[in-house]
């Protein structure tokens, strides 16, 4: 018989449910046994939805974070985070809690109780982000073993077939930092014993298996984290419990050889995106271990082909029989939970979806046709295959018209008449910007009554032109204050936005929306990626109207706002069925269509941001050529077809430039903006290394904190910048765009920025 299981299971809840409650402790409106119940209920539910694998995976549910409660797990608790709460469970959660947002219950402000949270950082390639494990050369460990006490208890009582999940000891120091320079791969010794007391504690609980996450293993690994792994699992390998070795995301190439001669009892291999070292490991695995396969692909919500898969996997069946274990390709933390809830969907699309809880139900047909034959679940597959036929003739997913337009780019459609150099004087003459121009990135707050003015329009209670009365008046008024504060370079400020991805694709053909399609980010965080499911089309212009509406105020110059193609590309679920390099292009294509129709409505200065491009980047260096090539390539072709004139920035909020400088350099964009203003212009030693050459506002205004920038500050910062920027390059501007803060915050602080600048024309 095939074994089922899987790695991990979405916590948020159908409903979000864990996020209201979280959300609800916070605020201080639920005690820490209403948050515990909740937790416990939904722990509950996703075990029952679980209840036809053979395994259900326990520990995998968290608060916050596996990440974080896996250093408490290990006694790796940041001095500063220890609460002196007198109940003990209080007192861990409250410290739990000051560590993942730096803090709790009943903490206000730095006076009462708030520390600096624990740095958060995207887990692999995903959009999910971890807290980062902090070390130091006197880190020490000490088990604690409460969480999983508590859940296994509970599993125990509801009767589930439990399979412990933690973070394997390589992979959990691979994702921390250390603060003191020191090296975190020398904790090892100090980090194994209490691994080691942890699994023999879960033979005292009664477990079987144990799944131990290294996704590490499936990143580049030098000499000395490979011997690492290999006397790591030697000593863990006496505990009793039998070891499931998990590797998910990507292919394990140079690390095979090692991750199938560890001593331990299986290993899980991501068959979506590692399909072709099925046979590789199989030779080098031994004839004991048992192979898990991730068959169903964890990371997208398409349908998965069973018939497809069972032309490949059934030979591996044959070969191993009771060895054989599937599941999902890795936790399915990545997908929304039940395709259920969506009621509004169009009913073909939805037909070719699944969630976390379809993807159950596959992989059970799988299992099922696997061991009794196809026969045995003949309607399900006949059902399955006309799913998946459908969506591959539907004339909604391909479009010959966006075909032809692929077919015709050619390098010239992404190149500039001139060179930035004879471009920026033709710019400057009819722009007649001072020196250190200011502009922002986008956005001004989104108050309250825009978010009101917008749920009243969705829900009908508000008509079109009403609602777009109210956005102009937003508008109006952002045109007024930045007419009253100065800036050079104007925004209409995004009022009428919902987010920077869904915005557009709402407008574009090929997009669907779900309505309870949520993903976790991080915390209680959740994003909705809208679902690229066919060629991209523009049907109409997008943002053309508000631009020139809010240009039509002012004789100030303003910048029409857009997202990208490799951002909406990457906050988006992506089609399985043509590589993520034709969709960039066909997105490409869509918004340079925008940006052509904004230069003919006399806009001057064209922004396109690309706040995700660098967390595209794959997750081994041999294959971030590849990425950049298609990636800018894409930025390109929707930028560059506009007249010398015509100005061109762009945006990245994030400040890792020195692995991706060239390929930002060969975007060729006019001006580009930055986050700076948190590493104090450190990061612009990238550019300056590279002497990039065209013009930058490195952020002076971090706009994630609620603290004002004093102008003395910012011409501090913009000094500093100067340095290694030619002035004449230097823009000023906050880090990213201002909606999340409210404007009484906003406007002193570009009060101060502008003040700086008039202090910096004059020295
Ligand atoms: N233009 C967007 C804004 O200002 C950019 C946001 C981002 O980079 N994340 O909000
Ligand atoms: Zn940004």
């Amino acid at each position: 018989m095939t074994t089922t299981h899987t790695l991990g299971f979405p916590r948020i809840g159908a409903r979000r449910e864990l996020k209201f409650a979280l959300e609800r402790f916070w605020k201080g409106e639920a005690t820490a046994q209403e948050l515990g119940a909740q937790a416990a209920q939904l722990r509950q539910r996703h075990w029952q939805q679980q209840s036809k694998l053979d395994f259900a995976p326990v520990g995998d549910f968290s608060l916050y974070d596996q990440v974080l409660d896996m250093s408490f797990t290990l006694g790796n608790v940041p001095e500063r985070a220890h609460s002196h709460h007198g109940d003990a469970l209080d007192a861990s959660l409250h410290s739990y809690f000051r560590v993942a947002r730096g803090r709790s219950q009943g903490d206000h402000d730095h006076a009462c109780g708030g520390v600096h949270a624990g740095e958060m950082t995207k887990w692999f390639d995903t959009n999910y982000h971890y807290i980062v494990p902090e070390f130091g050369a006197d880190t020490s460990f000490r088990l604690d073993t409460a969480r999983l006490d508590e859940q296994l208890a509970q599993a125990r009582t509801l009767g589930v077939k439990a399979k412990p999940v933690i973070v394997g000891p390589l992979t959990y120091l691979w994702l921390g930092k250390t603060k003191d320079g020191s090296d975190r791969l020398d904790l090892l010794p100090r980090l194994l014993p209490v691994y080691a007391e942890l699994l023999a504690w879960f033979v005292t609980q009664g477990i079987e298996w144990v799944q131990v996450d290294e996704p590490a293993l499936v990143t580049e690994l030098d000499a000395r984290w490979q011997a690492a792994y290999a006397s790591a699992y030697d000593t863990l390998q006496h505990s009793g419990a039998k070891l499931l070795l998990a590797t998910y995301f990507g292919r394990l190439e140079n690390n095979l050889a090692l991750a199938c001669a560890l001593p331990v009892d299986g290993l899980h291999l991501d068959a979506i995106n590692a399909r072709a070292e099925i046979a590789p490991v199989i030779a080098a695995l031994g004839q004991d271990k048992v192979l898990s396969l991730g068959v169903i692909d964890g990371r997208n919500i398409w349908k998965t082909d069973l018939h497809a898969t069972l032309e490949w996997l059934e030979p591996v069946q044959r070969q191993l029989g009771q060895r054989l274990w599937i599941a999902p390709s890795c936790s399915l933390l990545h997908v929304p939970v039940d395709l259920q809830n969506e009621t509004a969907l169009d009913p073909e699309i939805r037909s070719w979806l699944a969630f976390a809880v379809q993807k159950l139900e596959e992989l059970r047909i799988l299992a099922h046709a696997l061991d009794h034959g196809r026969s045995q679940v003949q309607l399900e597959l006949v059902e399955n295959a006309a799913a998946i036929d459908r969506r591959r003739a539907s004339k909604r997913v391909s479009n010959p018209e966006v075909a032809r337009a692929l077919a015709a780019i050619t390098p010239q459609l992404g190149q500039r008449a001139s060179s930035h150099a004879e471009r920026s004087l033709k710019q400057a003459a009819l722009l007649q910007l001072p020196s250190y121009p200011t502009t922002t990135i986008g956005s001004f707050p989104q108050t309250a009554a825009i978010r009101q003015a917008r749920n009243a329009h969705k829900k009908g209670e508000l008509d079109a032109a009403a609602y777009e009365e109210a956005m102009r008046g937003e508008i109006a008024r952002c045109v007024r204050e930045q007419e009253a504060l100065g800036l050079d370079v104007f925004v209409h400020g995004e009022a009428e936005r919902n987010d920077m991805v869904e915005y557009f694709g709402e407008q574009l053909d090929g997009y669907a929306f779900s309505q309870n399609g949520w993903v976790q980010s991080y915390g209680s965080r959740c994003v909705k990626p809208p679902i690229l499911f066919g060629d991209v089309r523009r049907p109409q212009a997008m943002t053309v109207k508000w631009t020139t509406y809010a240009q039509s105020l002012t004789d100030k110059p303003m910048k029409g706002m857009l997202t990208g193609p490799v951002t909406i590309l990457n906050w988006s679920f992506v089609r399985d069925d043509q590589p993520r390099s034709a969709s960039c292009r066909q997105l490409a294509l869509a918004i340079r269509e925008e940006v052509l129709d904004l230069e003919r409505a006399g806009v001057r200065v064209i922004q396109i941001d690309e706040a995700a491009l660098r967390e595209g980047l794959p997750l081994r260096r041999g294959e971030w050529k590849n990425y950049l090539d298609w990636a800018v390539e894409s930025f390109r072709i929707t930028a560059n077809g506009v007249a010398d004139e015509t100005q061109i920035h762009t945006h990245m909020c994030y400040s890792e430039f020195n692995d991706i400088i060239a390929a930002i350099a060969a975007m060729d964009a006019d001006v580009i903006t930055i986050e700076t203003s948190r590493s104090s212009m450190e990061l612009l030693d990238a550019f300056d290394d590279f002497s990039y050459p065209n013009e930058i506002g490195p952020g002076v205004y971090d706009i994630h904190s609620p603290n004002i920038p004093s102008q003395d500050h910012i011409v501090d910062l913009m000094r500093k910048a100067a340095t290694r920027i030619p002035a004449e390059r230097l823009w000023i501007n906050p880090d990213c765009g201002l909606k999340t803060r409210n404007w009484e915050e906003v406007l002193p602080a570009l009060r101060n920025m502008v003040a700086a600048a008039h202090t910096l024309r004059a020295a």
